[in-house]
């Protein structure tokens, strides 16, 4: 049977922030505990072609997909809201765009056309819409645009969604994301912003159906009739979105405001009863009730901006709740930690996260904390290079390689325990050749990577470049290192950790990406469980 596609669009007007991806997630999570199928995608006006080669200070993380996308770290939030996963097609941007267009173009695809913004690009921006639908899989697409409505760079999208209203009528609709300034001067919440944007919208043809208005405080009665009134929306289309303890509380803030029966009605779908939501409720109530708190450190190099780190933090958050217990993260900068003051840095902490990062700097503080949490038996996790890092201080420290290192950061050291592969040697271009996606980890029994998976078989997403080198496999495992996952196509090293620690792990892998609510992480979930002791 073939299913309608319902396409949902959210855009966002007077300021970037404000939690498009957030307001699309817990839609998608509101629709889904309906019994609907939904996806969500995101598209973003940069000419990167995609957010693999930008600093994390530029764009948070990147989050990487089971085939091997480097995308948004919006792309996070829906599957941790949705517990489904997410593909290379959730996520395009404007150099993706022209990189097809062109191609095409050079393909002799146009056949002797001008190739123009309109219609060409805009087309393209359009079958990537409706690829998903045309999966045959969901029954709702939602997709967010990236940016501000009124940005130069995000006309395109905007004109593809005006041309796609218009082609298929009540199928599809409109979500803007508004902010209702608060003046404390004079007590009110101020609409003239908002007003603005839905013009804005308005003179490029599009004409919204919800506003999702977010707010410092309540809306009231006569501010939605106002609203409503001035923009051509239902009252009860003006839906408020007020500041959330925590971005899990948001689905319900929506559901309160009715967001999904009003979407519904709009697309002519019955909304029948309520949405199943008694998993997420009692998430959010051990969420906001603990039993207990513990301290971890996150030690890592981009941590002034928390988002870099997004998946790591929302994964410690699930292992938290399952638990019962609040994760303290502390974020402390690789570069300030020194063998002098490493005791009074990390000393407090329960626990030692070592980050995933690129690059020289802040490397010896890495080394050095990996080195503290192995000779005090602190419980200690590394991640991609994280893990090298804890393979560098263990041949430096224990095997006595004193020289030994990555060679991404020293590449004439006489004891490369981290490597290239033969295959990333002649490699010339950055952007998406890192070794990228889900790869399969055959885990050895009776270790701790086992007790924390109950498995032998588990997938995992990687994104880099280096690994362990197999030629210091025997030194390493002789002196206690044990090597835990394995890759069974080509006998890469995916775990290693310490037998005679009481939780030292080191993952070549990202298993952050794939904690989500109704399945928080194994790892992390052992990783603060031994934090509790
Ligand atoms: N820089 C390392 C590599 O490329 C680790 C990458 C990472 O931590 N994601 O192998």
């Amino acid at each position: 049977m073939s299913i309608n596609t319902k396409y949902i669009f959210v855009t966002g007007g007077v300021t970037s922030s404000l939690g498009k991806g957030i307001i699309s997630a817990s839609l998608a999570k509101l629709l889904q505990a309906r019994g609907f199928t939904v996806t969500i995608q995101k598209l973003d006006p940069y000419i990167n072609v995609d957010p693999g080669t930008l600093n994390p200070y530029e764009h948070g993380e990147c989050y990487v997909t089971d085939d091997g996308a480097e995308t948004d770290l919006d792309l996070g939030h829906y599957e941790r809201f949705l517990n489904v996963p997410t593909s290379q097609a959730n996520n395009v941007t404007t150099g993706r765009i022209y990189q097809s267009v062109i191609e095409k173009e050079r393909k002799g695809e146009y056949l002797g056309k001008t190739v123009q913004v309109i219609p060409h690009i805009t087309d393209e921006i359009k079958n990537r819409i409706k690829l998903l639908g045309k999966t045959g899989q969901y029954q709702f697409v939602i997709t967010e645009i990236g940016g501000t409505v009124g940005d130069i760079e995000s006309l395109p999208y905007i004109e593809a969604v005006r041309q796609l209203k218009w082609e298929m009528g009540n199928d599809c609709m409109v979500i803007h994301l508004t902010l209702l300034p608060y003046l404390s001067t004079s007590g009110e919440l101020k609409t003239k912003p908002t007003q603005h944007s839905v013009k804005l919208l308005l003179e490029y043809g599009v004409q919204p159906d919800v506003l999702v208005c977010r707010a410092e405080h309540a809306i009231n009665q006569d501010i939605r009739r106002k609203i409503a009134l001035f923009c051509n929306v239902e009252p009860n289309a003006v839906i408020e979105a007020l500041d959330a303890s925590t971005i899990y509380e948001v689905p319900l803030f929506m559901e309160k405001e009715r967001l999904d029966v009003i979407v519904l009605k709009k697309l002519g779908i019955e909304a029948k009863g309520d949405p199943e939501l008694t998993r997420w409720k009692s998430f959010l109530d051990k969420l906001k009730h603990p039993k207990k708190e513990v301290t971890i450190g996150l030690i890592g190099k981009y941590v002034e901006l928390k988002d870099s780190y997004k998946s790591i933090a929302e994964a410690f958050i699930h292992a938290g709740v399952t638990n019962e217990c609040k994760v303290k993260l502390e974020w402390i900068h690789s570069e300030d930690i020194t063998e002098e003051n490493i005791k009074q840095k990390l000393g407090g902490l329960k626990g030692i996260l070592v980050a995933p990062g690129f690059g020289t700097r802040g490397i010896e503080g890495k080394i050095a904390a990996i080195r503290y949490a192995r000779e005090n038996n602190i419980p200690f996790l590394g991640i991609c290079l994280g893990m090298q890092c804890a393979v560098i201080e263990f041949a430096r420290n224990v095997l006595n390689l004193k020289d030994a290192h990555s060679r991404e950061m020293n590449p004439a050291t006489s004891s490369p325990v981290i490597d290239l592969l033969e295959n990333q040697k002649t490699i010339s271009h950055m952007g998406g050749t890192m070794r990228l996606g889900s790869y399969k980890c055959t885990v050895e029994e009776g270790t701790l990577a086992h007790k924390a998976y109950n498995a032998t078989q588990v997938n995992e997403r990687h994104r880099h470049r280096y690994e362990f080198n197999n030629e210091y496999k025997k030194q390493f495992t002789e002196a206690g290192l044990t090597l835990s996952g394995i890759n069974p196509d080509g006998g890469l090293v995916e775990i290693i950790e310490i037998a005679k620690h009481p939780f030292f792990m080191g993952v070549q892998f990202h298993p952050e990406y794939k904690s989500t609510v109704e399945n928080p992480h194994p790892l992390f979930v052992s990783f603060v469980k031994a934090t509790l002791g």
